[in-house]
């Protein structure tokens, strides 16, 4: 049995309990699965904000829209209908999916690039560019 002696807990365990890494000279990484996971979950637990980003980031949307979308199969029109609520409200709150669709469309960046500030700007920039419309049609009234 080939072991790896983990440099965070100190443990020594079997490979298998190390995510393989292909950039390592062993093809493993340095600290094991078990505390990989502590890692993420504290992790998570510190950045809230950017968990909630990149959980609504159109790459991870689209995995839980492919699960619903199975369930709604069968039922298109339900579908379709809430659908359009969700853009709509997406579109009318400024959330932050709606906000990384536009830096999406407008920049074709990778989701990594993606940051809460960049998306707070764009939002800012859309609150802007809306407030002037209705300036517009205020005056044109
Ligand atoms: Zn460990």
């Amino acid at each position: 049995m080939i072991s790896k002696v983990c440099s965070k807990c100190g443990e020594e365990k079997e490979l298998e309990k190390f995510v393989k890494d292909k950039t390592r000279k062993n093809g493993r990484r340095g600290i094991c699965r078990k505390c990989t996971t502590l890692k993420s979950i504290k992790w998570n637990k510190n950045n809230p904000e950017k968990v909630k980003v990149y959980r609504e980031l159109p790459f991870n949307r689209a995995r839980k829209n492919a699960r619903e979308k199975e369930r709604w199969k069968k039922n298109p029109e339900k579908y379709r209908e809430r659908k359009k609520v969700w853009a709509k409200n997406d579109r009318e709150g400024l959330a932050n999916s709606y906000i990384c669709r536009l830096i999406f469309e407008a920049f074709q960046v990778r989701f990594s690039e993606i940051t809460p500030e960049r998306i707070q700007n764009k939002r800012e920039q859309v609150m802007v560019f809306r407030a002037l419309k209705s300036l517009k049609e205020a005056i044109n009234e």
